[in-house]
């Protein structure tokens, strides 16, 4: 199938911004004191969307499967965990200053950079440019433990949340009594000092992560390797991603980390063009020898069946939680005329949506508030509810739509003397009447049956 180059939808990164801020899924941080670049603050709509993905993603790991265990490490490591796992040393990029404007640049990328003075032209060729050698930059955040500031007391933010699963392998191993393949997963945030963030949450300093660690034996690593790139993959398109915007890209050799056997990108064709989500890497056994070396520790398996003694091999399907969001939000993006009248309207998978159904009474007089409380009352302990009275039936409606909610029920004057409520579907716009009685169960079980987005035709 012929992939498609461009964005053939509505959606750019700009409405993706400003629907996030006008709705209250995401807000510019410390906006008050004028702001913090490229730092975000999630909202009410965004915590729910966010928590929903890594619901999911949890789901996927531990719920429907037996072969993995979660972990929930700290954030602040001992730094010789940074050391042993090669980010002291390697986790840098090569930067020049200019003494002229007094910006930064990564210095392999300087053809896509501009240096900031009229005429615009790339760092180094204005004429008063005057760029500094190339220097190595740690993207690492440092900070000390402590109240003396000392060499000793240096520790740093985790950048990724993959080490701390490689230090609890010994304690996992001994006490969740697993054997080869298995896995630890891990949701949590993770810090980069960036030096190009941008494209909204797509790259920022700090953002979480959802990376899982599959220990197995090493002759099985192509096997489960090439296993895990097809899981995740689908994982996306079921949570109703376009298969047609995403692609795996194998990794060629010279891309490759200096750890890694195999590396594959899940891509999404955001609006910027095919940019990874997720990376799925065959580390071989580099990071349990590593740290066996410098902690001293034994860091094997013991097979007692087989009397075999091995170091496990890993592959790892490492994602973002803000990057999976993110092109969520964009693949859902619509617009489109309802009854004659244009929308925006988010089509999101049912269980991913922030909220799955909003209760609105049709007037706030005539009993309807009273019944509307009623059935919010009911509906809100089976499924994430929203109770809304405010401005007439139309306004609320598009507000539903553009925050995703698969359902609207309208009380009216039919429901305060018959007890049936309207039914609203988002996407369709399509009406029922359904009693109230058994509502509750009637939703969660509509919300549980399959949907595929209608943008597929
Ligand atoms: P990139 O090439 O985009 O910098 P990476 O290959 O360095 O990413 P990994 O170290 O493999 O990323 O991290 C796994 C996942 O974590 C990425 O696929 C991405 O979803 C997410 N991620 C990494 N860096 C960031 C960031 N600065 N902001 C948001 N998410 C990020």
């Amino acid at each position: 199938m012929a992939e498609p180059q461009t964005q053939a939808d509505a959606v750019t990164m700009d409405k993706i911004v400003s629907l996030c801020k006008r709705r209250g899924f995401v807000f510019p941080s410390s906006e008050i004191y004028g702001g913090l670049g490229s730092t975000y603050d999630y909202g009410h709509y965004g915590v729910l969307l966010k928590n929903n993905v890594k619901g999911q993603w949890w789901r996927a790991m531990l719920q429907e499967r037996d072969d993995i265990v979660a972990l929930d490490s700290a954030i602040l490591q001992h730094p010789r965990v940074w050391e042993a796992s090669g980010h002291l040393e390697g986790f840098t990029d090569p930067l020049v200053d200019c003494r002229a404007c007094k910006q930064r640049f990564r210095a392999d990328d300087l053809e896509n950079a501009a240096c900031p003075r009229k005429p615009s032209v790339h760092p180094g060729e204005h004429s008063e440019c005057d760029l500094t050698e190339a220097r190595e930059f740690n993207l690492m955040f440092e900070t000390s433990i402590g109240p003396v500031r000392d060499s000793a007391s240096t520790v740093y933010l985790r950048p990724e949340t993959a080490q701390g699963i490689f230090i609890n392998f010994k304690n996992v191993v001994q006490f969740a009594r697993v054997k080869p393949p298995f896995g630890i997963a891990q949701v949590g945030k993770s810090f980069r000092n960036e030096i190009t963030p941008g494209n909204f949450v797509f790259r920022t300093r700090e953002f979480e992560q959802m990376e899982m660690e599959y220990f197995v034996p090493p002759a099985e690593a192509e096997r489960w390797f090439k296993y895990w790139v097809a899981e995740r993959e689908r994982w996306y398109a079921d949570l109703g991603i376009r298969p047609d915007h995403l692609r795996v890209r194998p990794h060629p050799a010279e891309e490759l980390s200096h750890y890694s056997k195999a590396t594959s990108d899940i891509e999404y064709l955001f609006p910027i063009g095919w940019s990874e989500l997720e990376g799925i890497a065959n580390r071989g056994d580099f990071d349990l020898t590593q740290h066996a070396r410098f902690s001293g520790e034994t860091l094997e398996y013991f097979d007692q069946a087989t009397g075999e003694r091995y170091v496990p091999h890993v592959v790892e399907p490492a994602a973002g939680a803000d990057r999976a969001a993110l092109a969520i939000l964009v693949d859902a993006y619509d617009e489109d005329d309802l009854a004659g009248e244009g929308r925006t309207v988010l089509r999101l998978h049912p269980r991913v949506a922030p909220v799955k159904v909003a209760v609105l009474p049709l007037l706030r007089r005539d009993g309807h508030p009273e019944l509307a409380r009623e059935v919010f009352g009911a509906v809100r302990g089976r499924v994430q509810a929203e109770y809304d009275e405010g401005g007439s039936i139309g306004r609320r409606y598009r507000r539903q739509d553009e925050i995703g909610t698969p359902f609207c029920v309208t009380i009216d004057h039919e429901s305060v003397s018959d007890r049936t409520v309207t039914l609203r579907d988002r996407d369709s716009g399509h009406q029922e009447r359904l009693p109230i009685e058994g509502l509750a169960d009637e939703l969660a079980g509509r919300l549980e049956r399959e949907w595929r987005t209608p943008k597929l035709g």
